[in-house]
């Protein structure tokens, strides 16, 4: 089996052209009958590396995967392009999974998706033996690993297969990254002459954003706003904080609705149902929401507070645009998420705790820095990104230093002549000279610095007084209930020995980026392709309902995106399209198309001008039954334009019959008599050179045949 046996099957059931770089090499060793391992990112197309194999070869391809939930799903997206997929678990009753086992052995499954439980238990170890295997695909590799983040003990267990199945090709495939658990992979596996594969991790269609956390609701419902209808979650730190939001969002009128592992577990799958198949626009979720869900169009992701860790932020950034397209991701902080986040980290193993809390510092930093927000993330992954990324906050709009030794001074002065007893908000205060029962109480009111910084609002105090923080000039006292303390840099600022650089605050609706979502005018064919995505978008969402499978089943936003830009309106072009297999062009094709020769007559009908679409309102109007006088006299253009019109269409495809206006026999003669003309063809000499005999139009559509063939 060669790798162009390999790309026929990728146009055949995906409707894709090429294997990514990776791919191809991953998928030439398993050819091989090699085992291998594959790192790739999530969207980074993992999938194909074992599906396409265990498909072009004879046998069967086991896939062993944790995430139980989502193999319904995955085999019917794989059904949907004619791959004969199956899967077993065990939310089959016993009746089901007799058919599967009994379809396996007949040699009717070509993909099939088990749990380790199944794929060990005494029953189906014997049909194992009694089938050829053409490999085995271990999804999720990393749960085989205690040192992975999420250690499965039944994955453990697969280490005997290399044992039992010598022969077989082993292929393990994660998007965790880090050494240790690749190691282990290998070891537990008993593959350890495996090819290694290892992509970058870099995800560069995800934008990357950190703000400040005030007014979130007021920011996350903007937000929302600028992207109508596109789907996103909000990562939230508890059950309730979840609900309390969705609530807030259904009040401002937004489809939203909460997620979290203390619900039922049939209203949990009512909302990720709704989510999946695109009946809610919002999931206000905790960490548990994702795991199960495989929707390769969500276009955003928020997180509500800051994550425990730069893994968990990675991973759940990473469920928005698996589909490679531009998706958005905006990640709130505040110190007070630290504080909470602190005391729920806290355990009785201080090794563990210390673990975990220099993790959180590490995601602290993150959200506190001025560089490239891709190249931190990926430097903590152990990669390097050689530029700026130009899809991040940071490089978007660069930070405006000025020397801010003098605010430094004023926020040091105050919390030394309130012996180090107070903490972020009443210091904010003070500066501010509020007449606050705390700061009166206390005679703050009386100390030096008590109104010294004005000026300022609130909001760029906190501003300034967190990147203070964050410079370690003032220290958070975790142990005396969050108050401030000096360090040794406070002093040497106090005395005027150093310079203080802040950034100045920029409210996020003011941004580049803000302003570029706002003000950007849309040229009129962007606005023509957003309107034509969104009846696509309906018709997918329609025949998804019909067929029972979550609409991103059907099309990904790519492809309706492309074909939002193409507008394919004959088979021909419309199988050109990325992404649509042989199964789904036979399927859906005619909606697709006819949802498009819609979208444009009606335009056109409205009096909007579509560039290169002229020539099809000609034909659809023929289509419909009038003459080419006829089309002529409405469209009041003249009958020659017509006929070029048609005679286009046809070059394009077979739809217009253009031998019902010109015979074959006629044909040969006009090709004939081109060779007595120079390079320019014109049909009044042609004409002539018949002296009348054959019609203009009878010439112009011989030229289309003749163009179509290539002889001219
Ligand atoms: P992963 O399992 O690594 O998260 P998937 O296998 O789900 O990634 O693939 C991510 C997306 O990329 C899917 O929409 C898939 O159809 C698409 N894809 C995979 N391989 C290719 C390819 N060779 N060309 C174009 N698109 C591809
Ligand atoms: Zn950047």
């Amino acid at each position: 089996m060669t790798i162009e046996t390999a790309e026929l099957g990728l146009k055949k059931y995906f409707g894709y052209d090429r294997f990514r770089p990776l791919q191809q090499r991953a998928i030439q060793a398993v050819l091989d009958g090699k085992d291998a391992l594959v790192l790739m990112p999530t969207g980074g197309g993992k999938s194909m590396c074992f599906q396409i194999p265990a498909i072009i070869s004879e046998g069967v391809g086991i896939v062993v995967s944790p995430l139980i939930s989502l193999m319904r799903d995955q085999v019917k997206g794989l059904r949907q392009n004619n791959i004969k997929a199956a899967f077993l678990n065990s939310s089959l009753s016993m009746a089901e999974a007799g058919l599967v086992e009994s379809a396996v052995l007949k040699g009717n499954v070509d993909l099939l998706y088990i749990s380790p439980e199944k794929l060990l238990s005494e029953r189906f170890y014997n049909v194992l033996r009694s089938i050829k295997i053409n490999l085995f695909a271990i999804d999720e590799a990393h749960c085989i690993s205690s040192w992975g983040h999420d250690f499965r003990p039944e994955y453990t267990k697969m280490a005997s297969l290399k044992q039992q199945f010598p022969n077989v090709p082993i292929i393990a495939l994660t998007a965790t990254a880090d050494k240790l658990t690749r190691k282990d992979i290998l070891k537990q596996l008993s593959i350890p002459n495996a090819e290694v594969f290892i992509d970058s991790f870099d995800r560069p269609n995800l934008y990357l954003e950190v703000r400040p956390g005030q007014k979130r609701i007021e920011q996350i419902v903007q937000f929302i706003n600028e992207r109508p209808r596109k789907a996103g979650i909000i990562y939230c730190l508890s059950r309730k904080n979840t609900e309390d939001l969705a609530g807030k969002l259904q009040a401002k009128g937004l489809k939203a609705m909460s997620y979290h592992a203390g619900m039922p577990s049939d209203i949990r799958s009512q909302v990720q149902d709704a989510f999946i198949n695109d009946n809610i626009q919002v999931v206000c979720a905790t960490v548990a929401f994702g795991m199960g869900i495989d929707k390769s169009n969500v276009r955003w992701v928020i997180h509500y507070s800051l994550p425990k860790n730069l893994e968990g932020y990675y991973q759940e950034i990473g469920r928005a645009g698996r589909d490679g397209l531009p998706a958005d991701t905006l990640l709130f902080y505040s110190y007070r998420d630290i504080m909470i986040l602190r005391n729920i980290l806290e355990g009785d193993d201080d090794r563990l705790t210390r673990l975990k809390l220099e993790k959180l510092e590490r995601m602290r930093q993150y959200t506190d820095n001025y560089e490239c927000r891709r190249k931190v993330l990926l430097n903590y992954f152990s990669e390097t990104l050689s530029t700026n990324c130009n899809n991040c906050d940071v490089c978007n709009n660069p930070p405006d230093f000025f020397n801010g030794t003098v605010i430094t001074q004023k926020a040091l002065s105050a919390v030394y002549r309130t012996k180090e007893n107070i903490g972020t908000e009443l210091l904010i205060n003070i500066l501010r000279g509020a007449h606050r029962k705390e700061v009166l109480e206390q005679g703050y009111d009386k100390i030096k610095t008590y109104g010294a910084g004005r000026e300022y609002s609130h909001f760029q105090w906190k501003y300034f007084v967190e990147q203070i923080i964050n410079k370690g000039i003032l220290e958070i006292g975790y142990d005396d209930r969050n108050k401030l303390k000096l360090t040794k840099q406070s002093f040497a600022i106090l005395f005027g020995d150093e310079v203080v650089k802040l950034v100045k605050y920029v409210d996020p609706k003011e941004t580049k980026l803000a302003n570029q979502f706002k003000f950007k005018a849309k040229s009129k064919k962007q606005i023509l392709e957003e309107e034509l995505l969104i009846e696509l978008t309906n018709t997918r969402k329609v025949l998804g309902q019909a067929n029972g499978i979550p609409p991103y089943l059907i099309f990904d936003d790519k492809t309706l995106k492309e074909l939002s830009i193409k507008k394919p309106i004959l088979k021909s072009q419309f199988s050109e399209i990325s992404g649509i297999s042989e199964k789904k062009m036979e399927l859906y094709a005619d909606n697709f198309i006819n949802a498009i020769r819609e979208f444009i007559t009606f335009k056109l009908s409205s009096g909007e001008k579509i560039s290169g679409m002229t020539y099809w309102v000609s034909f659809f109007m023929y289509e419909d039954g009038l003459t080419i006088k006829q089309i002529s006299t409405k469209r009041q253009v003249q009958e020659k334009t017509i006929i070029a019109h048609l005679g286009k269409v046809y070059e394009l495809g077979d739809d217009f019959p253009i031998h019902e206006f010109v015979s074959e026999a006629e044909i040969i003669a006009i090709g004939e008599k081109l060779y007595n003309f120079d390079d320019e063809i014109k049909l009044k000499p042609i004409f002539d050179s018949f002296e009348g005999k054959i019609s203009y139009p009878k010439i112009q559509f011989a030229l289309a045949h003749l163009r179509k063939i290539g002889e001219i």
